[in-house]
């Protein structure tokens, strides 16, 4: 059986019904995603498995065991919070040691176990300081720690670097994922940022209304999304009507879109001779350099097609240039 289990979870605030049966399993020592745009209900399941909210019905499963009506203090789990709140008056050291204080553990060994893990996310030098006195990611890696020492059974992280910019961002994605792996840790992390829950997950669930839109490992979930809505939110993926696309390429689908990423898309000033492809005409209307590639949008009869080159000046196409398209049959996504 797997670690943690949601079983047909509802949750309701009144009439407004945030949760809608989900169902969801995840394996011990894996870092989970909980992916999805603002208010799609990502905070609230968390809260559900920390026993901060109550649920409408359905059932919570952990390590084996029903938690559903547990205490939250019963239940080990450890939070970190975009507002990680640390004591103010407390140095850092006497915060991460704070949840071990609670549990009456003896001094020598939350003073070896505080000591250790600051070791893990970096701070052995800042045991001493408050939390005023740290900068530049120091206070995340303290609620981190903070969180990790009383040896949770599930780490649950809510949107902890939505607040940091992005460079400091990335390091601190790539640091929490090695730690998570380092020390096995089940984690659940949310974020509405598709490529944060690229880097840093064994498993996304993308989340939309109240509901699981798709579970799938995150090269998945970028090649193969489910649905529209999927495609929608990862990646950058160009969505024609089936109509549209049979206008395009003559080819008459069974389904209502037809989804493909603007890098399976080929470009070519004579017509491509590629097989297993369908192939039509556009003209250049515009570009726009996005870091290492260039993004073309193209017009093709009453259809906007982007298309994705990687920014060689040897591939420079101008506005207004007529060009032709191909794209290999098996990355259309039908929806
Ligand atoms: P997310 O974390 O994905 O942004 P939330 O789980 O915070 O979304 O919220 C989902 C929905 O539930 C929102 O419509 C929000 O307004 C509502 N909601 C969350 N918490 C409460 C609450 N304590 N009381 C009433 N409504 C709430
Ligand atoms: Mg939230």
């Amino acid at each position: 059986m797997s670690y943690i289990r949601f079983e047909h979870l509802y949750k309701s605030f009144g009439q407004n019904e945030v949760l809608k049966d989900i169902n969801l399993e995840i394996e011990q020592g894996q870092l989970v995603t909980l992916l999805g745009p603002s208010g799609c209900g990502k905070s609230t399941l968390l809260r559900c498995l920390a026993g901060l909210e109550a649920v409408t019905a359905g059932k919570v499963y952990l390590d084996g065991a029903d938690i559903t009506n547990v205490n939250p203090k019963d239940r080990d789990v450890g939070m970190v919070f975009q507002q990680y709140s640390l004591f103010p008056n407390l140095n850092v050291a006497q915060n991460v040691a704070f949840g071990l204080k609670m549990k009456k553990v003896p001094k020598e060994e939350t003073d070896r176990r505080v000591s250790e893990i600051l070791r893990v996310v970096g701070l052995s030098d800042k045991a001493g300081q408050y939390p005023s006195q740290l900068s530049g990611g120091q206070p995340q890696r303290a609620a981190l720690a903070r969180a990790i020492v009383i040896q949770p059974k599930v780490l649950l992280l809510d949107e902890p670097l939505s607040a940091i910019d992005a460079l400091l961002r990335r390091s601190l994605q790539i640091e929490i994922r090695k730690i998570q792996k380092d020390l096995g840790m089940t984690a659940i992390f949310v974020t509405h940022d598709q490529d944060e829950a690229m880097v840093m997950s064994d498993v996304i669930h993308l989340m939309h209304q109240g509901i699981i839109e798709q579970s799938a490992n995150p090269t998945e979930m970028y090649t193969r999304p489910a649905t529209k809505f999927a495609a929608t939110f990862i990646g950058h993926y160009n969505i024609l009507s089936a109509a549209e696309f049979g206008t395009l390429t003559g080819e008459k689908l069974d389904c209502q879109d037809v989804a493909f990423r603007p890098e399976a898309v080929e470009i070519t000033l004579q017509p491509s001779q590629r097989e297993n492809c369908y192939h039509w005409k556009g003209v250049i209307d515009d570009s726009l350099p996005h870091g290492n590639i260039l993004r073309y949008a193209v017009r093709c009869g009453g259809t906007q097609v982007d298309v994705d080159v990687l920014f060689r000046t040897s591939m420079m196409f101008d506005h207004g240039q007529e060009i032709y398209m191909s794209i290999k049959k098996e990355n259309c996504i039908q929806l």
